[in-house]
């Protein structure tokens, strides 16, 4: 017999990613990937669920929870990530481009994703800009997959501060030209000073 604890609270499929999609809104995601869709950079290529002029046919958790590097990085300088990634945690069936979620569980945690839509606007402005400044095809493409995989290499290290001092350095070079987001950025520490960057705080 499954046991039952009191904090948890049942969640069913479709409310779960109807919260992600409202969150993602919040983020300004929208803005981020028309952008990256222009430039080539659709994480949805090829997809069998994807659909001409309609676009994603079988939305599902997976897809919903994953984040691209350009995402992952708002979350991150924002000090979001890590309730991100804890909501989605509690997710289960989460596959490639499908999932296997039951249409009901239990979850701990809600998700709390709000007032950083002019964080993701500023990014997505300056990544236009960039896209129209660097003619080799796929600079921001390749921007996104660096910050992407240096964040996924921050949190795999813990218990090393010597490395996360120097990854932490390497995002803050790979992000140094986002200078619209940079100023957001600033005014959103400044207003939120409890807050700190990264996943593991
Ligand atoms: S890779 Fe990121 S920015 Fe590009 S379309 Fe996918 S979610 Fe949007
Ligand atoms: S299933 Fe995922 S990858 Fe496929 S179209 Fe939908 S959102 Fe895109």
């Amino acid at each position: 017999m499954p046991s039952f604890n009191a904090n948890e609270k049942k969640m069913s499929r479709q409310t779960v990613i109807k919260i992600g999609v409202n969150a993602l809104y919040e983020t300004g995601s929208d803005l981020i990937c028309k952008v990256c869709i222009t430039n080539g950079g659709s994480c949805c290529n090829g997809c069998r669920h994807l659909a001409n002029g309609i676009g994603c046919t079988q939305r599902n958790t997976s897809c919903t929870a994953w984040l691209c590097g350009f995402l992952k990085y708002l979350l991150y300088a924002t000090g979001l990530l890590k309730e991100w990634n804890d909501f989605w945690r509690q997710v289960p069936g989460q596959d490639f481009r499908e999932d296997f979620t039951p249409e009901v569980f239990f979850v701990k945690k809600s998700l709390h994703i709000e007032g950083i839509r002019k964080l993701g606007q500023a990014l997505a402005i300056d990544l236009e800009e960039l896209a129209a400044a660097h003619i080799a095809i796929g600079f921001i493409i390749t921007l996104r997959e660096k910050i992407d995989k240096n964040i996924d290499r921050l949190n795999q290290c813990k218990n090393d501060p010597k490395k996360q001092i120097k990854i932490e350095r390497n995002i803050k070079v790979l992000s140094s030209p986002f200078l619209r987001f940079q100023k957001e950025l600033r005014d959103y520490h400044l207003n939120n000073p409890s807050i700190e960057k990264g996943e593991s705080k």
